[in-house]
């Protein structure tokens, strides 16, 4: 494939990620807009008049909104025809460093058992890339994502019995949201995922943090469960920072697959306030779309 091409699809993906770690998604911006008009007490209106001004000077400064901006994890829908896909993994560690010199953002690569910060955010098995793969297809969809060390990181997972149902499912969920909500910065995206094993469920609650805020489960009973437990936790009163308030959540998505009859895997994942994730299609000849963030240009 042409160096140039390489190089062009390295600065559009590092510009990209620049972009997302000062600028949140359109749909996040919105939602805290609007849950911030919820709040009556005086310590809830003055965090999320924060957030808004944190917001704001990140743009100004050109600096990154959160002093933790994650590990990189990139999760791909790249068509069999896509002129890069073999460069893409290279392209995409690439564009990560490129970012974290250009933005910059924080070094959080630490190799494992070797005990040392590579200082560049890229290292043995990092940024994380997952793959779905589309026959037949010449474009790339990528969903970019700063996973913090006090949101999506830290996931939980259990298989459960399937004698504990859906009941089971929820008070998987509402437990992890009492005991570890208050860790990442509320209020959350929650991700949740149903499959048929522990890596499964697990993959899925992290997919169901790139849904936009909003949006719903294709199935009517999936989407039932998302308001419910979406209620549920709004009535924790955790509140923005986790300083109470009217609401706990931005939205709770689930993802879902068929599971085998004797188990159900469950796993919950929590984007924080502040939501680092973008989405951008590439068509063959390099032409792209942002979904996410409106301002974006090159
Ligand atoms: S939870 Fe989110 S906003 Fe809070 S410190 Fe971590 S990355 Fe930043």
């Amino acid at each position: 494939m042409s160096t140039q091409g390489t190089a062009v699809l390295t600065d559009i993906i590092a510009k990209f990620v620049d972009h997302t770690s000062k600028y949140l998604p359109d749909d996040v911006v919105r939602k805290l807009k609007e849950l911030s008009l919820q709040e009556e007490t005086p310590l809830a209106k003055a965090i999320y008049e924060t957030m808004m001004k944190n917001q704001e000077l990140a743009g100004k400064l050109n600096r990154p909104s959160c002093q933790d901006t994650g590990a990189l994890q990139y999760f791909l829908k790249c068509g069999t025809k896509f002129p890069y896909i073999d460069e893409l993994a290279e392209i995409l560690k690439n564009a990560t460093f490129k970012a974290t010199q250009e933005a910059p953002l924080r070094h959080n690569c630490v190799e494992t058992f070797d005990e040392y910060n590579t200082g560049k955010n890229i290292g043995t098995g990092i940024p994380s890339i997952f793959w779905d793969i589309v026959p037949n297809d010449e474009n790339l969809e990528v969903y970019t994502y700063m996973a913090g060390g006090g949101c999506s990181l830290p996931g939980k997972a259990k298989v459960l019995m399937p004698g504990e149902g859906y009941e089971g499912v929820t008070k998987f969920v509402l437990d992890i949201m009492t005991s570890y909500g208050l860790n990442a910065c509320p209020p959350l995206l929650v991700g949740v995922g149903i499959g048929t094993s522990v890596e499964v469920a697990s993959l899925l609650s992290k997919k169901a943090l790139m849904r936009p805020i909003g949006s719903h489960n294709t199935n009517p009973k999936a989407a039932d469960m998302e308001r419910l437990l979406e209620d549920g936790i709004n009535a924790i009163g955790l509140g923005p920072q986790g300083l109470t308030g009217k609401n706990s959540v931005m939205g709770v998505n689930i993802e879902n697959t068929a599971r085998h009859p004797s188990v159900i895997g469950v796993a919950v994942n929590v984007g924080c306030w502040s939501h680092r994730r973008g989405h951008i299609i590439f068509d063959k000849i390099l032409n792209y779309k942002v979904t996410t963030h409106s301002g974006f240009k090159m």
